[in-house]
């Protein structure tokens, strides 16, 4: 459980480096346009939020198999990607990237936009 901070850090770092390598060659077709303004609809917010909320989700059951087999809990979506996490973009609808805060042996994931589950 007590890893060196520094080794964890140049392993998140490595990763990042690692899947942004990955994210350049296959992801013209999904990395392009996130905000996009689709539509008009004013009431889109909710939608939004159900999005976000279920990115949160399946982050969370995604850092509960990773808690299973390594019992630790990831540290970013770096740790899950692509293991436990399919899509390597996993971001709030409204932009953002989701933070993984470890308090008390569990995690939280946080929404940049401060949706909640
Ligand atoms: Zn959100």
């Amino acid at each position: 459980m007590r890893k060196p901070k520094v080794i964890c850090l140049l392993m998140v770092i490595l990763m990042a480096a690692a899947l942004a390598a990955i994210g350049c060659e296959s992801g013209s077709s999904s990395g392009g346009k996130t905000g996009g303004g689709n539509g008009g609809y004013g009431a889109d917010q909710s939608y939004v939020i159900r999005a976000c909320q279920a990115n949160m989700r399946t982050l969370e059951m995604s850092a509960q198999a990773y808690f299973a087999s390594t019992s630790q809990w990831p540290h970013s979506l770096n740790d899950l990607v692509p293991s436990y996490v399919r899509a390597q973009s996993l971001q709030c609808p409204a932009g953002g990237n989701y933070n993984f805060r470890i308090t008390n042996d569990q995690l939280i994931i946080v929404c940049p936009n401060g949706h909640t589950l």
